[in-house]
This record gives C-alpha cells, sequence and structure tokens, in this order.
C-alpha cells in the first residue's frame, strides 16, 4: 500500500459532470476526467483497509485495493493487468457502473466520502487503450466451437472468456450493430460508442466471428456448434394497459432511447416514426434508470418540459437505515438528468391517458396513492386515495422495467447469462453472469 494516511488528507474529488449549458445540447459524454496526477492522488486515498468489502461489493469480485495501489505508484500497465484479470470490459463499467463498490468502501462507512474506484477504473483501462497495453493476443485453438446468442454484456464477456480459452466463437446479434443495451438502452451522454467499437476491434482481431442481422430461434440453434450461451436480454418492456394506451404520443422508453442512438449513428427517420420531445411536454412514467435517461434524451431533443412520476414513495435522502453499509443504500438518487431539470413526483399512479380529438395524447390522469407497510414484513400495500389530477403531456415514455424472461427447457450444452436469465439487472452483473457461463462451458466441455 502506497500511502497508508492519504485518506485523512486528501479529500474525495469527483471529475463530476459538464455544466448543464454546455452539455444540454450535445449527446458527448457528460462525465469529465481528472488530470493525471489528480487521479493518482485519488488513488492514493485507498487505505487498503484489511477486510476490503469492495471486492465483495464488486459482481466481478474486482480487486480496488490492487490496482488502487498500482495507479497511486503511477504504474499503469499493471494497474490495467490487475482490473482486467476480474473485468473483460472496464471501459463500460467505468462509465455505467453504479459503482456498487464505493457504497460498500470503508471511508465510505468512516467519513462518507469513498475512493472514487469507478472513475480510477475508467482512468486506468482509457490510459492502457491510449499507451497500446490492450493488444489483441494470439490464441491458441482447441478445436471445439461456441455459439454465442446476443451480444449485450454477458454476451461479450461469455465471448471473450471461451475465445481467451482457445474455442472459436460466433456471436450471433439479431440487431445491425454489437452491443445489447450498451449500444442501444445507455445513451451516448452515458457511454459514447466508439468506446464498444473499440473493444469489438479487439475481439475481432483475437478470433471471435460476429454476425449482425442474424436472428437465431432459440428452440433450433444453429448447427455444428459444441455448446451454446444464450444471452438475449429481456427483450419485452412491462407496459401500462390502462384506457387511452392506443392514443399517439405514448411510447415504451426503449423505442425512444434505441431510435435515438439510431439517429447519432446516422441512420434517419421519417417524420411519421420519429419520436421527438422537441416542443414538448414530456411525461416519463417510471423512476428508475431508463426514465431518467428517457429526461436527458428529451432535454437534448428540445423538451418544453420534463415531469417524472413513479408509483412508490420518494426513497429517504442520503441515509436509509433499513439499508445499513456495506449494503447498496435504497436513497434518492440524482442523475446528471435530472440536475438538466426535470418534475420529480412520488407516489402517482396513473389512471387513464387523455386525448385530443385528433387521437393524440394530451395529458395523463394520475391519482395520489398511500403505501402502508404490509404486516408480514413483505412488499408495503398501495391505498388509493381517491385524489385526482392531470399531468399535461404530449410525449408520454414508459419506463416501467422489463418482464423476466422465459426461457425453455434446453438440452445440457446450452447455458443462459446475463438479464435472460435473472431478469433485468445491471452491466456489471451481466458481464459476470457471462463470465461464469463460460467457465461452466469450459467446465462442461472438457469432461
Ligand atoms: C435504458 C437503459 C439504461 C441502462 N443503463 C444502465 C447503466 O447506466 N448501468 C448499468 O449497469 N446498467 C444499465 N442498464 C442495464 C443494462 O444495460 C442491462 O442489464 C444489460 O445490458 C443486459 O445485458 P445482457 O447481455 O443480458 O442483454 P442485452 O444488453 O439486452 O443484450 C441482449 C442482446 O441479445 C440480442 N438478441 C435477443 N434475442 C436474440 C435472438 N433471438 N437472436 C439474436 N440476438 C438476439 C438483442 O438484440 C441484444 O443485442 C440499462 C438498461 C436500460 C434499458
Ligand atoms: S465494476 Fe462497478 S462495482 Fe466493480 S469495482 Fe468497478 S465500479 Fe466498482
Amino acid at each position: 500500500m502506497g500511502n497508508p494516511k492519504a485518506f485523512l488528507t486528501i479529500p474525495r474529488q469527483e471529475a463530476g459532470y459538464r455544466p448543464v449549458h454546455d452539455r444540454i445540447n450535445d449527446y458527448g459524454e457528460v462525465e469529465q476526467t481528472l488530470n493525471t496526477s489528480e487521479r493518482k492522488l485519488q488513488a492514493s486515498r485507498c487505505m487498503d483497509c484489511g477486510v476490503p468489502f469492495c471486492h465483495w461489493a464488486c459482481p466481478l469480485g474486482n480487486r480496488p485495493p490492487e490496482f488502487q495501489d498500482a495507479l497511486y505508484k503511477g504504474k499503469w500497465k499493471e494497474a490495467y493487468e490487475i482490473l482486467s484479470l476480474t473485468n473483460d470490459f472496464p471501459e463500460f463499467t467505468g462509465r455505467v457502473c453504479p459503482a456498487l463498490c464505493e457504497k460498500s468502501c470503508v471511508l465510505k462507512l468512516t467519513i462518507d466520502a469513498p475512493v472514487t474506484i469507478r472513475e480510477d477504473e475508467c482512468a486506468v483501462v482509457e490510459a492502457a487503450f491510449r499507451e497500446g497495453y490492450v493488444q489483441p493476443q494470439a490464441i491458441e485453438r482447441n478445436g471445439k466451437r461456441v455459439a454465442v446468442i446476443g451480444s449485450g454484456p454477458s454476451g461479450l464477456s461469455a465471448a471473450n472468456q471461451l475465445n481467451k480459452k482457445g474455442y472459436e466463437v460466433t456471436v450471433f446479434e439479431k440487431d445491425e450493430y454489437i452491443g445489447g443495451l450498451l449500444r442501444f438502452g445507455i445513451p451516448n451522454f452515458k457511454l459514447n460508442k466508439a468506446i464498444i467499437d473499440r473493444r469489438i476491434a479487439v475481439m475481432e482481431a483475437e478470433g471471435v466471428t460476429f454476425r449482425t442481422n442474424t436472428e437465431i430461434d432459440v428452440t433450433h440453434l444453429p448447427e455444428g456448434f459444441d455448446a451454446y450461451c444464450i444471452c438475449t436480454g429481456t427483450p419485452q418492456a412491462r407496459d401500462l394497459a390502462i384506457p387511452g394506451r392506443e392514443l399517439k404520443g405514448i411510447h415504451l422508453a426503449m423505442e425512444m432511447l434505441a431510435q435515438q442512438n439510431r439517429v447519432l449513428a446516422g441512420q434517419t427517420f421519417g417524420d411519421a416514426e420519429r419520436i421527438t420531445a422537441k416542443g414538448k411536454h414530456v411525461l416519463v412514467i417510471g423512476g428508475g434508470d431508463t426514465g431518467s435517461d428517457c429526461i436527458g434524451t428529451s432535454h437534448r431533443q428540445g423538451a418544453l418540459d420534463v415531469t417524472q412520476i413513479e408509483i412508490m414513495p420518494k426513497p429517504p435522502v442520503g441515509h436509509n437505515p433499513a439499508t445499513p453499509w456495506p449494503q447498496w443504500p435504497v436513497v434518492l438518487k440524482t442523475s446528471s438528468s435530472h440536475e438538466e431539470g426535470c418534475t420529480r413526483r412520488w407516489c402517482l399512479n396513473s389512471k387513464r391517458f387523455i386525448g385530443t380529438e385528433d387521437g393524440h395524447v394530451c395529458g395523463v390522469e394520475v391519482e395520489e396513492v398511500e403505501w402502508t407497510p404490509a404486516p408480514d414484513g413483505g412488499r408495503p400495500v398501495m391505498k388509493p386515495t381517491g385524489r385526482t389530477e392531470v399531468i399535461q403531456a404530449d410525449l408520454v415514455l414508459l419506463a416501467m422495467g422489463f418482464l423476466r424472461p422465459q426461457q425453455p427447457e434446453f438440452p445440457e450444452n446450452v447455458f443462459v447469462a446475463g438479464d435472460a436469465a435473472t431478469g433485468a439487472s445491471l452491466v456489471v452483473r451481466c458481464i459476470a453472469s457471462g463470465r461464469k457461463a463460460a467457465s461452466d462451458i469450459d467446465q462442461y466441455l472438457k469432461r
């Protein structure tokens, strides 16, 4: 460990976001970076606490104390090598991970100022690409073939791990680009798509074959492979079956987010097809991260105003005794998109959409609800209050999560990973799940 007392004198410093007025009109990444010496100082704050809960909290089992130490000492290559032992794609998690590790950092408990693990991770991998430490490796083949269906983070990590173990890997992807929700869900202002392309180029150079525009029927898997990894995500979003759902101007969040990402990739859409918030009062139904991405996208498209409503109560601000350290704290999250301007409301149940004479949505009737704790400690019970109001909206985005897919019974050489296995989760969990599936497939094929 480099500097055992640094955490006493060096405060946590986040790089922060670009100023709102600067970022609101473009889709460039909102997060800034620190310079090299500031970054090393941040890494020096890791006090190598003896029982590093960050290892436990990170689904990948990343080793923050080890790579912080190397980073603090300016050993960037070594830091990258430590990081890439456990994480195939630190450039994705370094940008979009909610940093479960930081919430369990001992410095979070003691002074509420954890080590900037996620940002440090991103700095290390960016330096590795810049300095040429990330180079395609020659891989000895073992003569066996594996098909990966779906190219989101779980499919990519499964493919990467299997390829490194010597399997000949083909990734089948139904969309025109590789990346799954990294490509089409997460907006460019959180993850620039060139970051995905850069990694795909390394994987291709190492021998992974990618087949885009190829939808696979998972009940009739292509022949010629020794094993299969199903990484098809959670394609079905939760809808809102209330009166007026058929009105124009009501869309699932992914319809808007995916289209915007396609537009930024150069595709064009006619006026009838284009979903845009320009000049509109936008209502986002659903208080989670997907909803937050709809808010940021709406701002960039030129919305007049944005409101986000959530049926559940407002989470506690700052600290929640129900989720003490080192657990993930269930507290109010304010994203960069919220900072850009948004009215946020809770405990509102949507009753019906209201339309204009020409069949376009113009508002949503909502009812205030109250939540009472369940006597058995389970999910709280919702009680309608009868207090209703209409929220004006001419674009409504439904961001209420995704249905957990039901998988058919597969033969023993078929493995399932990522959101397809668990329901909607996080990029970091999907990378971990893809790695686990690759290890299981390897064990299976070595029997
Ligand atoms: C809007 C949004 C924002 C998010 N932001 C974050 C974030 O900031 N941080 C975070 O950690 N997580 C975030 N998530 C969650 C994260 O993106 C997902 O948990 C993760 O991408 C799931 O990975 P996956 O590999 O399981 O599946 P996906 O990423 O969903 O990829 C599945 C792929 O399989 C393909 N496919 C499906 N069926 C077939 C078939 N039959 N044949 C061929 N291909 C097929 C799909 O086209 C898709 O490309 C976000 C999710 C959304 C929706
Ligand atoms: S992947 Fe996420 S949880 Fe794991 S060390 Fe990186 S930021 Fe922390």
